[in-house]
């Protein structure tokens, strides 16, 4: 069956200019992002993945190049007011260190975009219930950040992520921060968050086994994308592994 386009980068690039310095972080890159699916940008350090989750999340903009979500052409969408709402209604993101409210319970935390939304009061608590369900926080709803674990921190960042139901997550090393079997627990979650509910999802990675949880792999390096990898559930790590050392390898050249 023919998979639905979510979102096309079409030729995007991001130059960094200053005094004395031009850094071509982005050099013209393009690939499609389906309905569903869950792309892995795997790169060394330096390699543009950052920028680039930054201009999907509309929080920069780039020097050529545009973005198509839903098919729609958006120019615009990098200048105020339509970043904002382009975010607000499009996007869920997720960070290494969490960026929960240290003042807030779990459940504001995890209500907060919906409250910044306006949406009423009565409609908020069902839909905390749903997504508290989800990630599988029903017991620490009153909790502050600080009396969890980083996993269930993490759990809480993504409940935070997915409570306006955003078609695109742009998670940036969500498991960078947590050990082996934490990991597997949150990338589990991101998968069934995925399955469940059709989000689509790009998460930035150095970590091959990370990685395999993905339906693909785009393999960057200094502001290309030079590889690709479609995971099968069969040697994805080796093979994962495999690609990603023809890339460092290609940087000490
Ligand atoms: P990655 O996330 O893959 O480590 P980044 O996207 O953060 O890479 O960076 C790509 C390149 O752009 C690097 O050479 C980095 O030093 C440079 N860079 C990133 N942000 C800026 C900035 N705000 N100003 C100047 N250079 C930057
Ligand atoms: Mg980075």
């Amino acid at each position: 069956m023919d998979k639905k386009k979510i979102l096309a980068v079409n030729e995007l690039s991001k130059i960094y200019k200053g005094e004395g310095y031009k850094v071509e972080a982005l050099k013209n890159i393009s690939f499609k992002l389906e309905l569903g699916e869950m792309i892995a940008v795997m790169g060394t350090s330096g390699s543009g993945k950052s920028t680039l989750l930054n201009i999907l999340g509309a929080l920069d903009e780039p020097t050529a190049g545009s973005i198509e979500l839903n098919g729609n052409h958006t120019k615009e969408m990098f200048k105020e007011p339509h970043a904002s709402l382009y975010r607000r209604d499009n996007i869920g993101f997720i960070f290494q260190s969490f960026h929960l409210l240290k003042d807030l319970s779990v459940e504001e935390n995890i209500a907060l975009p919906l409250i910044l939304k306006g949406i009423h009061k009565d409609l908020i608590t069902p839909k905390v219930n749903q997504v508290i369900k989800l990630v599988g926080l029903m017991n620490w709803r009153k909790h502050r950040p600080i009396q969890l674990s980083g996993g269930q921190q993490q759990r809480v960042a993504i409940a935070r992520a997915i409570i306006t139901a955003p078609p695109i997550i742009l998670a940036d090393e969500p498991t960078g921060n947590l050990d082996f079997n934490t990991s597997s627990e949150i990338l589990n979650i991101l998968v069934d968050m995925k399955e469940q509910l059709s989000q689509s999802i790009i998460l930035v990675t150095h970590d091959a086994n990370v990685a395999t949880y993905a339906d693909r792999v785009l393999f960057f390096h200094d502001g290309n994308i030079v590889d690709e990898y479609k995971c099968e559930a069969n040697n994805d790590l080796e093979n994962i592994l495999e690609k990603f050392k023809l890339i460092t390898e290609r940087q000490t050249v």
